[in-house]
């Protein structure tokens, strides 16, 4: 039997381009899939789960502001590149049985429900799976953000944030061999070396409310549950 999950309720935060698979633009619904079948491992042990999915797999404002595009027009298609992440992985989950509900901060009622915090909050305690979607519906903040800031209104106990590799590093570990794996880091080394867990507002934002973040690797089967029983290799991030 598993052992009981550290956590009870938790965000997990993973980035649009972990929904490519190997491919290089969109999504690969086979990658979703096993994305929600981590999920589901960790639901089962009756965690209440929270996710935010980015939208860099289909579009990034500063992108589209790098060509030419007005900024905030290209932060909302960002954000409703998210929602489209956000339908995928619903489906997904449905698909195995978990039961979940996408919650959008821009209002598009026929296609997600309207972000309100107390609903959201009940949704958790049913033990629906709440993703939420469209950012944090203002542009100029990211997903890291959006994620952090509904980890803290949802009072979940950590930020896990789902990359392509274990943990932090002082460099990046796949374009340098001799890169160093950290166990545990602070915020204020996060910030001051630019470490590479989460943007700077996401970490001051989750370094004022005490919210540890965990960073694992999500192509490791199992990464996501391991860390819930604090087996596993991954970095935390905290005072
Ligand atoms: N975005 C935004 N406000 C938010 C969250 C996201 O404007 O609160 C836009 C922004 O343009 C961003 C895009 O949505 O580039 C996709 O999100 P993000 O880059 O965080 O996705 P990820 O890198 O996690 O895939």
């Amino acid at each position: 039997d598993s052992p009981k999950p550290r956590f009870s309720r938790v965000m997990l935060k993973i980035s649009g381009e972990a929904l490519m698979g190997d491919t290089s633009y969109g999504l690969h619904p086979p990658t979703v899939e096993r994305i929600a079948r981590e999920v589901k491992v960790v639901h089962d042990l009756g965690v209440e789960i929270c996710m935010v999915i980015g939208g860099g797999n289909i579009f990034r404002g500063l992108q589209g502001s790098a060509q030419g595009m007005e900024r905030t027009t290209a932060d909302y298609m960002g954000m409703l590149a998210t929602v489209m992440n956000a339908l995928a992985m619903q489906s997904a989950l449905e698909k195995i049985g978990v039961f979940c509900r996408v919650i959008s901060a821009i209002r598009m009622d026929e296609v997600a429900e309207p972000y309100i915090r107390r609903r959201a909050v009940r949704h958790l305690e049913k033990k629906r799976v709440c993703i939420f979607a469209a950012g944090t519906g203002n542009p100029y903040f990211t997903t890291d953000t959006a994620a952090t800031l509904r980890a803290n209104e949802m009072a979940c106990e950590a930020i896990f944030k789902g990359t392509k590799v274990d943990g932090v590093y002082d460099k990046d570990p796949i374009k340098h061999a001799d890169a160093k794996r950290y166990d545990s880091v602070t915020y204020d080394e996060v910030l001051a070396q630019h470490l590479n867990v989460m943007d700077a507002s996401a970490i001051a934002l989750a370094r004022d409310n005490n919210l540890p973040i965990i960073v694992f690797s999500l192509d490791e089967p199992g990464g996501f549950k391991g860390i819930l029983g604090g087996e596993g290799t991954y970095t935390s991030v905290h005072g």
